[in-house]
């Protein structure tokens, strides 16, 4: 066997950030309309469409905002809901930014969907014997919640579920990958790492000696010239190729 183990990144990779992110906004404007409305607020004019567009188009625009470290996360998202607020002439203040981001945190976990194919996928790399896992970035009770509400404690033992907000080091360190392999029990060049983003999944798991797949959910053009053993556009591709690519090894 090429590989005995292979780890998975999970936003983007098990199922869609982007998609997830789209429902959760949605339930919380509808919400607040429903608020407005009551309030005795003409919002009419407003489609519930277009203000999540709006908030959609302000979480991306301002996002190398904080990618640059120029805004913390939290002057970010008061930004995006302040300058949707401001594009509808909407009530804005620090207290009500503050609690959709509050009341997003606890929902978006619940908001996920799976990947098609997700389940099928992990079954099969596990019927081949594959010790599989999950290597994240972010809180650990957020990312706890989308674990268990994406029912991925079926196929990937919780004692697989590597979460940075709780191991100290974070991809793309190699530190985390390193910590992980010891975990599994497994040599550097034993292992897989399946991820959408090419600099924390992919660069991350190649220089910490691990073989990388890079799923392209993100669209997203490689920025080095780091080798993947194989690129997919879909979580089912994905598996496809692991398998071919494994059974050409034995
Ligand atoms: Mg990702």
């Amino acid at each position: 066997m090429r590989w005995k183990t292979i780890c998975f990144d999970l936003d983007n990779t098990l199922h869609s950030h982007d998609t997830a992110f789209i429902r959760t906004v949605r339930m919380l404007f509808d919400k607040k309309l429903h608020e407005w409305r009551n309030k005795g607020l003409n919002v009419s004019h407003i489609k519930l469409d277009s203000v999540v567009g709006t908030f959609k188009y302000f979480s991306d625009e301002l996002w190398d905002k904080k990618e640059s470290g120029e805004w913390s996360r939290e002057t970010y998202r008061r930004e995006r809901y302040k300058q949707t607020m401001e594009t509808y002439e909407l009530p804005n203040d620090l207290h009500s930014a503050d609690r959709f981001h509050e009341e997003y945190e606890k929902n978006v976990p619940f908001y996920g969907v799976p990947y098609e194919g997700l389940y099928e996928g992990l079954e099969q790399l596990e019927k081949h014997g594959f010790q599989l896992g999950i290597i994240t970035n972010g809180r650990s009770t957020t990312q706890l919640k989308k674990f268990e509400a994406l029912n991925l404690s079926s196929y990937i033992s919780q004692k697989s579920l590597f979460i940075s907000g709780e191991m100290g080091t974070a991809k793309p360190e190699r530190t985390i990958f390193q910590q992980v392999a010891e975990h599994l029990r497994v040599e550097a060049n034993e292992a897989l790492f399946v991820g959408d983003a090419w600099e924390l999944d992919i660069v991350g798991a190649i220089e910490a000696g691990w073989d990388a797949l890079y799923l392209n959910t993100s669209a997203q053009l490689p920025t080095t010239e780091h080798q993947p053993v194989g690129q997919a556009s879909s979580f089912k591709e994905a598996i496809e190729l692991i398998v071919t690519l494994d059974s050409k090894a034995r």
